[in-house]
């Protein structure tokens, strides 16, 4: 995209920049992680029809576009620093760049995470974001460090729980029918989820294993599972959910919650004696965290209901290479 590729990304993805050395603009940012700071680095790609629907919001785009990267941050135990963008597009559209650029500003300054340099080409459109944040050198909250006899730990929001993207997903498919408030709250949920970046940094030093769930709780608590090479026990009837998710049959609700997908809360680990401290690190980030299990020296990942009766183990996650 030769005509006109300076002036869109001067217009839409160029604001200035505080704590970058050097922002877009030159051949490379340059940013100025703290002395004593290591480097967290994730990337995340979004292409339409696989991550988002052709129809969504372009600023509710904009946010999950960064919201996704920022969450794999919040994962980490690091606090955002800046970003890149690489983006693709179909054709140069003002009202869907302005409304993309501001979404995606809007939870960048939120969480002081400076848009600090991308690439902008012609092609289908294809999102692909590049979060780099500090964390305390040796410091950072990796998956391999839960131990048996350690509580699993979940966050949400105050009123909500975690399943609702999924819900949405149905909604939009139209296998189920909700009343159009409890819609707009869930799909809500599904185009603005909100990284647990203020968790993740309190959760530093208390939890032992984190990770976000991106792909549904029970693929990615195995993740974790396995980096630690333990197993663990999960109580269904315990995850937390929002009173729409709880309005529907149980069946759908332990669907959605078991294995929903884009959910983008963490899950983590942490030793029963921390629990007073974890609950503390919730209240200082303002967002909720509910038990929901325990792990054990077994590996594999057993769930049962809240009399201790084993589901069946048909709730298998979203992978992305089979539906
Ligand atoms: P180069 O050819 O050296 O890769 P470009 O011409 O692609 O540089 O980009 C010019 C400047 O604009 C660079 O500083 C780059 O980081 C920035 N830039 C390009 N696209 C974007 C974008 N989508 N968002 C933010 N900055 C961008
Ligand atoms: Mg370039």
């Amino acid at each position: 995209m030769s005509l006109g590729e300076f002036d869109l990304i001067a217009r839409y993805f160029n604001r200035p920049t505080r704590r970058a050395a050097v922002g877009p603009g030159d051949d490379c940012a340059v940013l100025a992680p703290r002395a004593g700071m290591q480097l967290a680095v994730s990337c995340d790609m979004l292409v339409e029809g696989r991550h988002f629907l052709p129809t969504v919001d372009p600023a509710r785009l904009g946010h999950k576009a960064l919201a996704v990267n920022l969450s794999d941050l919040a994962a980490c135990g690091a606090e955002p620093l800046g970003c890149t963008l690489a983006l693709a597009l179909p054709r140069v559209d003002a009202d869907w760049l302005e409304g993309f650029s501001a979404g995606l500003y809007a939870l960048a300054e939120t969480h002081g995470c400076e848009l600090v340099g991308g690439d902008t080409t012609a092609g289908p459109l294809n999102i692909c974001i590049t979060v780099f944040g500090e964390v305390p050198a040796g410091g950072a909250l990796l998956r391999n460090g839960a131990r048996a006899g350690d509580a699993v730990w979940i966050s949400h929001a105050p009123d909500g729980g975690i399943g609702d993207a999924r819900l949405a997903l149905e909604a939009f498919r139209g296998t189920v029918a909700l009343p159009g408030d409890a819609f707009e709250r869930v799909r809500r949920a599904m185009e603005q989820p909100q990284p647990r970046v203020a968790l993740g940094v309190a959760l530093r030093g208390i939890a032992s294993a984190a990770i976000d769930v991106s792909d549904g709780l029970l693929g990615d608590l195995s993740h974790l599972l396995r980096r630690s090479a333990v197993g663990a026990t999960l109580d269904a009837d315990a995850l937390p959910r929002s009173s729409d998710l709880a309005a529907q049959p149980l069946a759908l609700q332990r669907l959605c919650g078991l294995s929903g997908g884009d959910d983008y809360e963490l899950v983590f680990t942490a030793p029963e004696a921390a629990r007073a401290r974890v609950q503390a690190a919730a209240h200082e980030a303002a967002v909720a965290v509910t038990r929901i299990g325990r792990i054990e020296a077994a590996s594999g990942l057993r769930v049962v209901d809240s009399q201790g009766r084993a589901l069946a183990d048909a709730w298998t996650s979203f992978d992305h290479f089979r539906s």
